[in-house]
Protein backbone atom coordinates (compact mmCIF):
# COMPACT_ATOMS: atom_id res chain seq x y z
CA UNK A 1 0.00 0.00 0.00
CA UNK A 2 1.55 3.42 -0.75
CA UNK A 3 2.25 5.41 2.06
CA UNK A 4 3.21 2.84 4.67
CA UNK A 5 6.06 2.31 6.89
CA UNK A 6 7.48 -0.65 8.72
CA UNK A 7 7.02 -0.71 12.63
CA UNK A 8 8.68 -4.16 13.22
CA UNK A 9 8.18 -7.65 12.61
CA UNK A 10 6.25 -10.42 14.33
CA UNK A 11 7.30 -13.76 13.91
CA UNK A 12 8.83 -13.01 10.26
CA UNK A 13 5.83 -10.89 9.28
CA UNK A 14 6.33 -7.19 8.31
CA UNK A 15 3.91 -5.01 10.36
CA UNK A 16 3.28 -1.79 8.22
CA UNK A 17 1.56 1.07 9.02
CA UNK A 18 -0.31 3.02 6.61
CA UNK A 19 0.00 7.22 7.10
CA UNK A 20 -3.74 7.40 7.35
CA UNK A 21 -3.97 5.19 10.08
CA UNK A 22 -2.44 8.28 11.93
CA UNK A 23 -5.26 10.50 11.00
CA UNK A 24 -7.74 7.81 12.97
CA UNK A 25 -5.49 7.74 15.86
CA UNK A 26 -5.97 11.55 15.68
CA UNK A 27 -9.65 11.62 15.51
CA UNK A 28 -10.24 8.46 17.78
CA UNK A 29 -8.21 10.01 20.74
CA UNK A 30 -10.24 13.01 20.60
CA UNK A 31 -13.28 11.79 20.02
CA UNK A 32 -12.72 9.30 23.19
CA UNK A 33 -11.38 12.25 25.53
CA UNK A 34 -14.29 14.01 24.73
CA UNK A 35 -17.10 11.81 24.63
CA UNK A 36 -16.26 8.19 26.02
CA UNK A 37 -14.08 8.33 29.36
CA UNK A 38 -16.15 12.06 30.11
CA UNK A 39 -19.48 10.28 30.07
CA UNK A 40 -18.06 7.08 32.32
CA UNK A 41 -15.73 8.65 34.80
CA UNK A 42 -16.51 12.48 35.05
CA UNK A 43 -14.24 14.95 36.85
CA UNK A 44 -10.77 14.35 35.26
CA UNK A 45 -8.84 16.83 33.66
CA UNK A 46 -9.18 17.62 29.94
CA UNK A 47 -5.23 15.93 29.90
CA UNK A 48 -5.95 13.15 31.47
CA UNK A 49 -8.43 12.44 29.21
CA UNK A 50 -6.30 12.71 26.16
CA UNK A 51 -3.81 10.18 27.87
CA UNK A 52 -6.92 7.72 28.42
CA UNK A 53 -8.04 7.93 25.13
CA UNK A 54 -4.78 7.59 23.41
CA UNK A 55 -4.14 4.34 25.51
CA UNK A 56 -7.73 3.21 24.46
CA UNK A 57 -6.63 3.67 21.00
CA UNK A 58 -3.20 2.11 20.66
CA UNK A 59 -5.05 -1.12 22.33
CA UNK A 60 -7.59 -0.82 19.82
CA UNK A 61 -4.79 -0.97 17.30
CA UNK A 62 -3.31 -4.21 19.16
CA UNK A 63 -6.59 -5.82 19.04
CA UNK A 64 -6.86 -5.01 14.77
CA UNK A 65 -3.47 -6.69 15.02
CA UNK A 66 -3.98 -9.52 16.79
CA UNK A 67 -6.99 -10.19 14.27
CA UNK A 68 -4.83 -9.88 11.47
CA UNK A 69 -1.87 -12.06 12.99
CA UNK A 70 -4.74 -14.80 13.33
CA UNK A 71 -5.53 -14.76 9.70
CA UNK A 72 -1.68 -14.17 8.78
CA UNK A 73 -0.37 -17.38 11.15
CA UNK A 74 -3.28 -19.44 10.29
CA UNK A 75 -2.29 -18.57 6.69
CA UNK A 76 1.47 -19.44 7.46
CA UNK A 77 0.78 -22.73 9.54
CA UNK A 78 -1.26 -23.68 5.93
CA UNK A 79 1.94 -23.23 3.81
CA UNK A 80 0.43 -20.11 2.14
CA UNK A 81 3.47 -17.27 2.58
CA UNK A 82 2.29 -13.70 3.85
CA UNK A 83 4.25 -11.12 3.59
CA UNK A 84 3.20 -8.37 5.72
CA UNK A 85 -0.04 -6.77 7.45
CA UNK A 86 -0.77 -3.35 6.86
CA UNK A 87 -2.78 -1.23 9.49
CA UNK A 88 -4.76 1.79 7.36
CA UNK A 89 -7.76 4.22 7.88
CA UNK A 90 -10.28 1.19 7.68
CA UNK A 91 -8.64 -1.71 9.94
CA UNK A 92 -5.87 -3.95 8.76
CA UNK A 93 -5.11 -5.65 5.75
CA UNK A 94 -3.19 -9.10 5.88
CA UNK A 95 -1.26 -9.42 2.35
CA UNK A 96 -0.71 -13.07 1.21
CA UNK A 97 1.45 -13.20 -2.02
CA UNK A 98 -0.40 -17.04 -2.59
CA UNK A 99 -4.37 -17.20 -2.40
CA UNK A 100 -5.23 -20.03 -0.88
CA UNK A 101 -6.07 -23.06 -2.79
CA UNK A 102 -9.18 -24.86 -1.33
CA UNK A 103 -12.40 -23.72 0.39
CA UNK A 104 -11.39 -25.57 3.25
CA UNK A 105 -8.33 -23.44 3.80
CA UNK A 106 -9.85 -19.94 3.02
CA UNK A 107 -12.34 -20.87 5.28
CA UNK A 108 -10.62 -21.36 8.34
CA UNK A 109 -7.54 -18.51 7.63
CA UNK A 110 -10.71 -16.48 7.70
CA UNK A 111 -12.72 -17.63 10.40
CA UNK A 112 -10.33 -17.00 12.88
CA UNK A 113 -9.68 -13.03 12.42
CA UNK A 114 -13.47 -12.57 13.63
CA UNK A 115 -13.26 -14.70 16.49
CA UNK A 116 -10.05 -13.47 17.66
CA UNK A 117 -12.15 -10.18 18.00
CA UNK A 118 -14.88 -11.72 19.86
CA UNK A 119 -13.02 -13.44 22.17
CA UNK A 120 -10.78 -10.22 22.91
CA UNK A 121 -14.12 -8.53 23.35
CA UNK A 122 -15.56 -10.92 25.61
CA UNK A 123 -12.41 -10.88 27.83
CA UNK A 124 -12.39 -7.09 28.20
CA UNK A 125 -16.01 -6.88 29.10
CA UNK A 126 -15.08 -10.11 31.75
CA UNK A 127 -12.03 -8.39 33.09
CA UNK A 128 -14.15 -4.97 33.26
CA UNK A 129 -17.16 -6.62 35.10
CA UNK A 130 -14.93 -8.73 37.53
CA UNK A 131 -12.40 -6.52 38.58
CA UNK A 132 -12.70 -4.53 41.18
CA UNK A 133 -10.44 -2.19 39.79
CA UNK A 134 -9.58 1.22 39.04
CA UNK A 135 -12.10 3.25 37.09
CA UNK A 136 -10.16 4.05 34.59
CA UNK A 137 -9.04 0.60 33.62
CA UNK A 138 -12.66 -0.45 33.82
CA UNK A 139 -13.22 2.27 30.97
CA UNK A 140 -10.40 1.79 28.55
CA UNK A 141 -11.48 -2.43 29.32
CA UNK A 142 -15.22 -1.48 28.99
CA UNK A 143 -14.50 0.60 25.40
CA UNK A 144 -12.03 -2.34 23.79
CA UNK A 145 -15.05 -5.50 24.97
CA UNK A 146 -17.20 -2.68 22.75
CA UNK A 147 -15.06 -2.09 20.00
CA UNK A 148 -13.41 -6.12 19.98
CA UNK A 149 -17.33 -7.26 19.41
CA UNK A 150 -18.36 -4.71 16.82
CA UNK A 151 -15.06 -5.27 14.75
CA UNK A 152 -16.20 -9.52 15.16
CA UNK A 153 -19.43 -8.88 14.17
CA UNK A 154 -19.13 -6.76 11.00
CA UNK A 155 -16.44 -8.21 9.70
CA UNK A 156 -18.92 -11.82 9.74
CA UNK A 157 -21.47 -9.49 7.65
CA UNK A 158 -21.43 -12.20 4.36
CA UNK A 159 -20.11 -9.30 2.23
CA UNK A 160 -16.48 -9.35 0.38
CA UNK A 161 -14.00 -7.85 1.05
CA UNK A 162 -15.56 -8.30 4.42
CA UNK A 163 -13.76 -11.55 6.14
CA UNK A 164 -17.71 -13.05 6.56
CA UNK A 165 -17.36 -12.38 2.64
CA UNK A 166 -14.95 -14.60 2.16
CA UNK A 167 -16.50 -17.44 4.63
CA UNK A 168 -19.70 -16.67 2.50
CA UNK A 169 -17.31 -17.59 -0.66
CA UNK A 170 -15.46 -20.72 1.03
CA UNK A 171 -19.06 -22.31 1.93
CA UNK A 172 -20.34 -21.91 -1.73
CA UNK A 173 -17.01 -22.63 -2.98
CA UNK A 174 -16.57 -26.11 -0.93
CA UNK A 175 -20.32 -27.00 -1.90
CA UNK A 176 -20.36 -26.17 -5.73
CA UNK A 177 -16.78 -26.66 -6.53
CA UNK A 178 -17.27 -23.33 -8.52
CA UNK A 179 -14.66 -20.58 -7.45
CA UNK A 180 -15.68 -18.07 -10.03
CA UNK A 181 -19.83 -18.33 -8.90
CA UNK A 182 -18.65 -18.41 -5.28
CA UNK A 183 -16.43 -15.33 -5.96
CA UNK A 184 -19.45 -13.78 -8.24
CA UNK A 185 -21.78 -14.59 -4.64
CA UNK A 186 -19.83 -12.91 -2.70
CA UNK A 187 -18.71 -9.70 -4.44
CA UNK A 188 -22.76 -9.37 -5.22
CA UNK A 189 -23.86 -9.58 -1.48
CA UNK A 190 -20.83 -7.12 -0.73
CA UNK A 191 -22.13 -4.65 -3.06
CA UNK A 192 -25.64 -4.49 -1.58
CA UNK A 193 -24.29 -4.14 1.76
CA UNK A 194 -21.94 -1.24 0.47
CA UNK A 195 -24.82 0.22 -0.57
CA UNK A 196 -26.92 0.33 2.20
CA UNK A 197 -23.82 0.98 4.26
CA UNK A 198 -23.87 4.41 1.85
CA UNK A 199 -27.95 4.80 2.50
CA UNK A 200 -27.70 4.32 6.01
CA UNK A 201 -24.88 6.97 6.28
CA UNK A 202 -26.78 9.29 3.92
CA UNK A 203 -30.08 8.94 6.57
CA UNK A 204 -27.65 9.91 9.37
CA UNK A 205 -26.34 12.72 7.97
CA UNK A 206 -30.10 14.31 7.13
CA UNK A 207 -30.97 12.91 10.95
CA UNK A 208 -28.66 15.28 12.18
CA UNK A 209 -25.25 12.77 13.10
CA UNK A 210 -23.22 14.63 10.45
CA UNK A 211 -19.65 13.32 11.16
CA UNK A 212 -21.12 9.46 11.53
CA UNK A 213 -23.00 9.66 8.41
CA UNK A 214 -20.37 10.87 6.56
CA UNK A 215 -17.84 8.29 7.88
CA UNK A 216 -20.64 5.38 7.50
CA UNK A 217 -20.92 6.22 4.14
CA UNK A 218 -17.27 6.33 3.55
CA UNK A 219 -16.74 2.98 4.57
CA UNK A 220 -19.60 1.97 2.26
CA UNK A 221 -18.08 3.76 -0.34
CA UNK A 222 -14.52 1.76 0.71
CA UNK A 223 -16.35 -1.48 0.23
CA UNK A 224 -18.33 -1.09 -2.62
CA UNK A 225 -15.01 0.00 -4.62
CA UNK A 226 -13.42 -3.34 -2.88
CA UNK A 227 -16.43 -5.64 -3.91
CA UNK A 228 -16.45 -4.17 -7.41
CA UNK A 229 -12.66 -4.48 -8.32
CA UNK A 230 -12.82 -8.39 -6.96
CA UNK A 231 -16.10 -8.83 -9.17
CA UNK A 232 -13.91 -7.12 -12.34
CA UNK A 233 -10.83 -8.63 -11.54
CA UNK A 234 -12.57 -12.17 -11.26
CA UNK A 235 -14.19 -11.90 -14.61
CA UNK A 236 -11.23 -11.33 -16.48
CA UNK A 237 -9.59 -14.00 -14.48
CA UNK A 238 -11.43 -16.35 -15.38
CA UNK A 239 -11.29 -15.24 -19.03
CA UNK A 240 -7.52 -15.42 -18.75
CA UNK A 241 -7.36 -18.31 -16.85
CA UNK A 242 -4.05 -20.85 -18.00
CA UNK A 243 -3.11 -17.96 -20.76
CA UNK A 244 0.63 -16.94 -21.09
CA UNK A 245 2.07 -13.21 -22.33
CA UNK A 246 3.12 -15.50 -25.18
CA UNK A 247 -0.25 -16.41 -26.04
CA UNK A 248 -1.19 -12.73 -26.44
CA UNK A 249 1.63 -10.30 -27.19
CA UNK A 250 2.25 -9.89 -30.65
CA UNK A 251 6.05 -9.69 -32.63
CA UNK A 252 7.32 -6.21 -32.25
CA UNK A 253 6.19 -5.10 -35.73
CA UNK A 254 8.14 -1.37 -34.92
CA UNK A 255 10.93 -0.38 -32.82
CA UNK A 256 13.25 2.41 -33.37
CA UNK A 257 17.16 2.28 -32.02
CA UNK A 258 18.44 4.94 -29.92
CA UNK A 259 20.54 7.16 -31.47
CA UNK A 260 17.42 8.24 -33.82
CA UNK A 261 16.63 11.94 -33.78
CA UNK A 262 12.95 12.35 -32.38
CA UNK A 263 12.70 13.84 -36.33
CA UNK A 264 13.44 10.37 -37.67
CA UNK A 265 11.48 8.63 -35.06
CA UNK A 266 8.11 11.02 -35.95
CA UNK A 267 8.80 10.85 -39.96
CA UNK A 268 9.85 7.92 -40.37
CA UNK A 269 8.36 5.64 -37.92
CA UNK A 270 5.34 7.00 -35.83
CA UNK A 271 3.53 8.82 -38.93
CA UNK A 272 3.91 5.67 -41.43
CA UNK A 273 3.24 3.00 -38.77
CA UNK A 274 0.26 4.83 -36.77
CA UNK A 275 1.55 3.96 -33.75
CA UNK A 276 1.80 6.00 -30.38
CA UNK A 277 3.63 3.82 -28.18
CA UNK A 278 7.57 2.18 -29.59
CA UNK A 279 10.19 -0.34 -28.19
CA UNK A 280 13.75 1.29 -28.62
CA UNK A 281 16.20 -1.01 -28.97
CA UNK A 282 19.99 -0.48 -28.58
CA UNK A 283 22.77 -2.73 -29.94
CA UNK A 284 19.81 -5.61 -30.31
CA UNK A 285 18.90 -5.08 -26.54
CA UNK A 286 15.82 -3.97 -25.26
CA UNK A 287 16.74 0.32 -23.80
CA UNK A 288 13.12 1.52 -23.39
CA UNK A 289 9.77 3.09 -24.68
CA UNK A 290 8.67 6.05 -26.02
CA UNK A 291 5.74 7.34 -26.78
CA UNK A 292 3.92 10.48 -28.32
CA UNK A 293 3.80 11.62 -24.53
CA UNK A 294 6.92 11.84 -24.03
CA UNK A 295 7.81 13.65 -26.83
CA UNK A 296 4.96 15.97 -26.39
CA UNK A 297 7.38 17.69 -23.48
CA UNK A 298 9.56 19.04 -26.25
CA UNK A 299 8.90 21.61 -29.21
CA UNK A 300 9.18 20.51 -32.71
CA UNK A 301 12.44 22.64 -33.08
CA UNK A 302 14.21 20.31 -31.08
CA UNK A 303 13.44 17.42 -32.70
CA UNK A 304 16.70 17.40 -35.57
CA UNK A 305 18.83 17.71 -31.98
CA UNK A 306 17.17 15.08 -29.29
CA UNK A 307 17.77 11.46 -29.80
CA UNK A 308 15.11 8.87 -28.69
CA UNK A 309 17.36 7.62 -25.99
CA UNK A 310 17.63 10.94 -24.30
CA UNK A 311 13.79 11.48 -24.16
CA UNK A 312 12.62 7.69 -23.95
CA UNK A 313 11.69 6.18 -21.12
CA UNK A 314 14.59 3.67 -20.15
CA UNK A 315 13.86 0.05 -19.26
CA UNK A 316 14.72 0.25 -15.66
CA UNK A 317 12.03 2.52 -15.10
CA UNK A 318 9.50 0.02 -16.62
CA UNK A 319 7.78 -3.08 -15.66
CA UNK A 320 8.68 -5.51 -18.68
CA UNK A 321 7.20 -9.04 -18.50
CA UNK A 322 8.41 -12.25 -19.49
CA UNK A 323 6.65 -14.48 -22.24
CA UNK A 324 5.88 -17.66 -20.07
CA UNK A 325 4.49 -15.43 -17.40
CA UNK A 326 0.46 -15.69 -16.74
CA UNK A 327 -1.26 -13.16 -18.35
CA UNK A 328 -3.15 -12.49 -15.11
CA UNK A 329 -0.01 -11.18 -13.63
CA UNK A 330 0.79 -8.93 -16.56
CA UNK A 331 -2.85 -7.04 -16.52
CA UNK A 332 -2.69 -4.96 -13.47
CA UNK A 333 0.37 -3.63 -15.30
CA UNK A 334 -1.21 -1.83 -18.14
CA UNK A 335 -3.35 -0.31 -15.84
CA UNK A 336 -3.57 3.58 -15.76
CA UNK A 337 -0.66 4.27 -18.06
CA UNK A 338 -0.16 6.38 -20.58
CA UNK A 339 1.61 4.17 -22.96
CA UNK A 340 -0.23 0.75 -24.19
CA UNK A 341 1.84 -1.60 -24.85
CA UNK A 342 3.80 -3.72 -21.83
CA UNK A 343 7.55 -4.75 -23.50
CA UNK A 344 7.65 -8.38 -23.29
CA UNK A 345 11.40 -9.58 -22.61
CA UNK A 346 13.09 -12.33 -23.07
CA UNK A 347 16.43 -13.62 -21.46
CA UNK A 348 19.75 -11.62 -22.06
CA UNK A 349 17.06 -8.39 -22.75
CA UNK A 350 16.34 -9.36 -25.98
CA UNK A 351 12.79 -7.87 -26.92
CA UNK A 352 10.32 -10.39 -28.20
CA UNK A 353 7.09 -8.58 -28.40
CA UNK A 354 4.91 -6.05 -27.01
CA UNK A 355 1.32 -6.77 -25.26
CA UNK A 356 -0.73 -4.15 -26.63
CA UNK A 357 -4.39 -3.24 -24.87
CA UNK A 358 -5.91 -3.87 -28.52
CA UNK A 359 -4.25 -7.36 -28.94
CA UNK A 360 -5.74 -8.13 -24.74
CA UNK A 361 -9.08 -6.92 -26.47
CA UNK A 362 -8.87 -8.84 -29.45
CA UNK A 363 -8.06 -12.05 -26.90
CA UNK A 364 -11.14 -11.75 -25.06
CA UNK A 365 -13.60 -11.42 -27.83
CA UNK A 366 -12.06 -14.39 -29.48
CA UNK A 367 -11.99 -16.59 -26.05
CA UNK A 368 -15.39 -15.19 -25.76
CA UNK A 369 -16.64 -15.90 -29.09
CA UNK A 370 -15.48 -19.53 -29.34
CA UNK A 371 -16.87 -19.97 -25.64
CA UNK A 372 -13.72 -21.50 -24.80
CA UNK A 373 -14.17 -23.02 -20.98
CA UNK A 374 -12.04 -21.70 -18.48
CA UNK A 375 -9.44 -24.15 -16.81
CA UNK A 376 -10.47 -24.78 -13.71
CA UNK A 377 -7.89 -25.00 -11.65
CA UNK A 378 -6.42 -23.93 -8.44
CA UNK A 379 -7.17 -20.50 -7.12
CA UNK A 380 -5.14 -18.15 -8.46
CA UNK A 381 -7.04 -14.78 -7.59
CA UNK A 382 -5.41 -12.00 -5.53
CA UNK A 383 -8.19 -10.52 -4.02
CA UNK A 384 -8.39 -7.37 -1.47
CA UNK A 385 -8.92 -8.63 2.27
CA UNK A 386 -10.31 -6.23 4.22
CA UNK A 387 -9.67 -6.49 8.46
ZN1 LIG B 1 -10.27 -10.17 9.20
Amino acid sequence: MPGSFAIGRIGGIRIEINASWIIILVLLTVSLATSWFPSTIPGLSFGAYIALGFIASLLLFVSVLLHELAHSLVARAKGLPVSSITLFIFGGVSNLTQEPRTAGEEFQLTIVGPVVSLIIGALALIAAAGLPGLRAVDAILGYLGFTNILLGVFNLIPGFPLDGGRVLRSIIWGATGNLRAATRAATVVGQIVAYLFILFGILQVFAGNFFGGIWIGFIGWFLLQAAQSANTQSALQSVFGGVTVAQAMQPPSVSVEANRTLAQLVYDVLLPSGARTVPVTQLGRFAGIISLADIRHYPREQWDQLTVGQTMTPAAQLRAVQPGQNLNDALPLMVGHERDILPVVGPDDQLVGVLSRDAIVHLIEVRRGLNIPHPTRGNDQQLPRAS
